[in-house]
């Protein structure tokens, strides 16, 4: 269940690139362990959002506190940050020339300094979380594109994340792959993950959010409980993007 202080804290950050502004002073708090699904019309500033709370992309102006640490040039901040957040993206990044097993490896064995023997225990205990222990030994072309996003699901709970990011992890696959991959991320939340979700998978939204959050011309334009987003959103704006995934 969440507690009381925010684990994420961003206070009025703006971004722009060049002349156009892609975030309008966003407010957000996330709590540990609440799920945040976000969504809105393609480029209306989700990803850059996200990929500012990781520092994937420098906000400008405003502040970003994650577990209590600023978020600003200090690569101090910034590592302790990175090694707390991890992110699943759209295409799943996996490297085709290593094993699935070596590619789960590779994060831990550089950044967290565990042992082969260590971070080969941790790989096959995450594999085996997103339900594909089987697939060790396989080359990322050999697999699925659902197997992949779940290789790069696990590849992230590798790093023992605090906080989980995703953007779009289901856009890319086919239909019948989407949920064997939301069902992983299900349990990701049912396990007390705190989790933030670009997708516009609202089945799941309703299954796993505590707070949805809808962006429009990178505004955050209504953040509400899911009952009250899917029942009665207040702006006209999302009641019509609504209207069309729904
Ligand atoms: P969304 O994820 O909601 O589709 P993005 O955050 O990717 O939106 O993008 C918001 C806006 O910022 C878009 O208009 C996009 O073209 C622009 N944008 C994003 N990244 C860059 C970049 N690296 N350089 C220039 N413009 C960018
Ligand atoms: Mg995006």
């Amino acid at each position: 269940m969440p507690t009381a202080s925010p684990l994420i804290k961003l206070d009025a950050v703006s971004k722009h690139f060049g002349e156009f502004q892609a975030l309008k002073q966003v407010s957000l708090e996330v709590k540990r362990g609440e799920k945040v699904v976000i969504c809105g019309p393609s480029g209306s500033g989700k990803s850059t959002l996200i990929r500012c709370v990781n520092r994937l992309e420098a906000h400008e102006s405003g502040t970003i506190v994650i577990d209590g640490i600023k978020l600003d040039e200090n690569p101090q901040n910034m590592r302790k940050i990175r090694s707390k957040v991890g992110m699943v993206f759209q295409q799943f990044n996996l490297f085709p020339h290593l094993t699935v097993l070596e590619n789960l490896m590779l994060g831990p064995v550089r950044a967290r300094k565990l042992s082969a023997d260590k971070a080969r225990e941790t790989a096959l205990t995450y594999l085996g979380r997103v339900r594909i222990p089987e697939q060790a030994d396989k080359y990322p072309r050999q697999l699925s594109g659902g197997q992949q996003q779940r290789v790069a699901i696990a590849r992230s709970l590798c790093m023992e994340p605090e906080i989980l990011l995703f953007d779009e992890p289901t856009s890319a696959l086919d239909p019948e792959m989407i949920n064997e991959v939301l069902d992983v991320m299900v349990e990701l939340a049912d396990s007390g993950m705190t989790m933030i979700c670009v997708t516009h998978e609202m089945g799941f939204a309703k299954k796993v959010a505590d707070k949805m959050i809808f962006m429009d011309h990178g505004e955050i334009v209504e953040e509400a409980t899911p009952k009250k987003f899917f029942a009665a959103p207040e702006s006209q704006r999302c009641q019509d993007f609504l209207e069309k995934i729904l």
